[in-house]
């Protein structure tokens, strides 16, 4: 969002080693250590951060194929970019996180929120990965049914914030063309372009092009992506909705409950292609699900932007949209 105040002290760490001496400076030095990826997904509050910012810079991809030829397991250092790790196992022909393209940040920041779009998501390919636990003071090991994954949520961001510094993830793909049916987005797409043979490749392409057609480059405009999560609304709310809003888009889950986009219902409380003078903050034109800094000069700025956005959902709907990118420390 390029908002926020300084750190007081920041160190890139590019090996296991270099994470446990950070960590051990820190604690000399009584000041908090927090790590970091890509900074896609988070914003800073304008006081700063008086503690040590740890950037993860830890590379490495190893690629085990079984001796099926079929399962492969790929162990890659946090601090790879994402993308480059999609792209990667794409040309190898692995699938099981094709639809993950073009995600921005580092594949260490996957777990925390659980990433998933167009029907694929982190915890459905996670063997396990390797942290430092801060309350141990040693490196652990946790496999995937210990990560307690829900819907963009997990341990990492709930009850154990703060604690493990994540550094390596191994995932389990498989060489194996995915099949129909897809996520609808990417279905339109493909009979759009009249594609009739599936491939990882031919996902990612489909997703890439998806997501360039409505997502700013994070490179050139300032935003953290989607900035609410789609809220998940029990089905008698969504019966009381649809009576006043007939029109109104959702996706019933496993438990009955329905998904609603929260671009919707941004759009509709009168936030399409906004631009908010007072904040200098406003919605992305082809998704009002990503806010953007236009000339804000403060994080207090996008917090007030953001208010108004929650506070006219919450008035035309009664629901409340949860902040999706994390605000530090
Ligand atoms: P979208 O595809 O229109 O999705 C909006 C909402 O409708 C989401 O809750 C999505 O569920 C649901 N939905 C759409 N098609 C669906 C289907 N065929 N089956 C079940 N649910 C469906 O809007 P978008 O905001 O551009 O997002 C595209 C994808 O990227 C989505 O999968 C979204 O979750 C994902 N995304 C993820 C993150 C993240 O991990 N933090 C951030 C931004 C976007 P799902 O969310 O379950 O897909």
């Amino acid at each position: 969002m390029r908002l926020g105040g300084k750190a007081k002290y920041l160190v890139e760490v590019d090996s296991k080693e270099a994470v446990e001496e950070a960590v051990k400076w820190a604690i000399e030095h009584k000041v908090p250590p927090l790590m970091i990826g890509g900074g896609s997904n988070i914003f800073w509050r304008d006081e700063g951060f008086d503690g040590l910012v740890i950037v993860n810079r830890i590379k490495g991809f190893e690629d085990k194929a079984d001796p099926d030829g079929v399962t492969h397991l790929v162990t890659i250092g946090a601090g790879e970019e994402w993308d480059k790790i999609v792209a990667k196992t794409v040309a190898s022909g692995l699938s099981g996180v094709e639809a993950l393209s073009l995600i921005p940040g580092t594949a260490g920041a996957t777990p925390v929120q659980n990433v998933g779009a167009y029907g694929q998501e982190i915890a459905n390919v996670l063997v396990h990965l390797e942290a430092y636990d801060l309350h141990a003071r040693s490196f652990v090991t946790i496999p995937a049914n210990e990560c307690a994954f829900g819907y963009r949520s997990s341990r990492f961001k709930t009850t154990d914030r703060d604690r493990f510094l994540i550094t390596g993830l191994t995932l389990k793909l498989i060489k194996k063309n995915p099949e129909p049916p897809f996520y609808r987005a990417v279905e339109e797409y493909f009979s759009e372009h009249k594609i009739k043979s599936f491939t990882p490749f031919v996902v990612r392409k489909a997703v890439v092009n998806i997501r360039s057609s409505k997502l700013p480059d994070p490179r050139k405009v300032a935003n953290n992506g989607s900035f609410f999560a789609n809220p998940v609304i029990e089905k008698y709310a969504i019966d009381l909705l649809l009576a006043d809003y007939p029109h109104m888009p959702y996706w019933p889950d496993e438990a009955g409950n329905g998904k609603i986009p929260a671009a919707w219902l941004i759009e509709q409380a009168g936030f399409k292609d906004f631009h908010d003078k007072e904040t200098g903050m406003g919605t992305w034109p082809t998704q009002p699900l990503v806010l953007v800094n236009e000339k804000a000069a403060k994080t207090a700025d996008l917090l007030a932007f953001k208010q108004k956005i929650t506070d006219a959902v919450q008035a035309k709907f009664g629901i409340t949209l949860v902040q999706e990118p994390e605000l530090l420390p």
